[in-house]
């Protein structure tokens, strides 16, 4: 079977974590400082900061621009649950605007709709590793006074009018094993405002300004050296890595029928973090005979955030047509950068094959 994910562990991060073992010094230390600095570096920001996941990585930005209790926050049902519930986190309230279907991000016009005295933030969300559009959406935010907290978590080294994602608001990352680059659990927030970086580095660790003087609540949501180490290690080779995703992309792109092919912008690189189909069809049975030709087809996500039971328990009733119809339609096939190129044919052979048995 060619799993839709691979994560790549080679002899340099298992160095680097022997190195950190044998130091003794295994959390929030020097190589959390180091991978810090190489992320702020690669993603062309002032500062990073490390924390434990991409979802306390989305907590902490939004209490960071103190977001809380009485607020809303406009974002995409059609994505992982942390982005949501990360508001929740907070004690605001998440607010579903639609996606565009050809991008399955953000619809700005339906954002632009749904601000309200109390909407105090915009978390864009760079699905599937390809850019929001974020032009039109930062206009929207300075217009409003809102903050803006990019959900970069399957998007590292993505550019949208060849500026990095996560440089446009405060930029949060996802280094878990199936992303495009990981450090087993971890996340990071990328920013260029020096106060936002401070209240990032207390909100991490017990709202701690200096050593054992406590500011404000916080939580332990600090990174350990040990993952810190695989991290800068991977980073060395994310760009080689996204090359061989794009590769990868290009050459499903060039052999599937078009219909079926994800868009990608002009103005936008993809990263592929999946690379990800419409049936017009049964999706479901897609999949499975997908599975029966040695290929795992996955479905990110069968269902949108607001349609969840304990969203719907909350009162969540949204009509978002477009989330909805892409949550039945979508499936993603491998793309990661080990697959080789005798897998790359096998994919395509098996999807043409597939697409013949259940297009409708
Ligand atoms: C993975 C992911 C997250 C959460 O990251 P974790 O590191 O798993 O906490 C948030 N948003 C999106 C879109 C993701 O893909």
């Amino acid at each position: 079977m060619i799993p839709i994910a691979r994560p790549l562990i080679g002899d340099e991060e298992k160095a680097a974590v022997m190195a950190v073992l044998e130091s003794g010094q295994l959390a929030q230390g020097s190589r959390v400082a180091e991978f810090e600095r190489r992320f702020a570096e690669r993603c062309g920001t002032v500062f990073a900061v490390a924390t434990s996941s991409g979802t306390t990585a989305l907590h902490l930005a939004l209490l960071a621009h103190g977001i809380g209790p009485g607020d809303e926050v406009i974002t995409t049902s059609f994505s992982f649950i942390a982005t949501a519930n990360s508001v929740l986190f907070t004690g605001a309230k998440p607010v579903f605007a639609d996606i565009d279907p050809a991008t399955y991000n953000l619809d700005v016009d339906h954002v632009a709709r749904l601000i309200t005295p109390r909407t105090k933030a915009v978390i864009p969300v760079h699905l599937y590793g390809h850019p929001a559009d974020m032009g039109p959406l930062m206009e929207l935010a300075t217009q409003h006074g809102l903050a803006v907290v990019e959900d970069a978590c399957q998007a590292h080294g993505a550019r949208y009018r060849e500026r990095t994602v996560g440089t446009f608001g405060a930029g949060c990352f996802s280094f878990y094993p199936t992303k495009n680059m990981t450090s087993g659990e971890g996340g990071m927030v990328t920013t260029n405002d020096e106060m936002i970086v401070e209240r990032l580095r207390m909100l991490r660790q017990h709202g701690m300004n200096r050593q054992y003087h406590h500011e404000m609540l916080g939580f332990n949501f600090r990174l350990t050296d040990l993952q810190a180490a695989v991290g800068v290690a991977q980073l060395d080779k994310l760009d080689d890595w996204t090359a061989a995703r794009i590769a990868n992309g290009g050459y499903y792109t060039t052999h599937l029928p078009q219909e079926v092919a994800p868009m990608v912008r002009s103005d936008c690189e993809h990263v592929y973090h999946q690379y990800t189909l419409r049936i017009p069809g049964d999706r479901d049975q897609a999949v499975a005979l997908l599975a029966e030709r040695g290929v795992q087809a996955r479905v990110y996500y069968p269902m949108p955030i607001h349609k969840q039971p304990f969203y719907q328990d909350m009162g969540y009733h949204d009509q978002l047509p477009h989330a909805e119809r892409a949550s039945h339609q979508v499936l993603s096939i491998p793309v990661h950068p080990s697959i080789t190129a005798e897998e790359r044919s096998q994919v395509v052979q098996a999807v043409n094959e597939v697409l013949e048995l259940v297009s409708v």
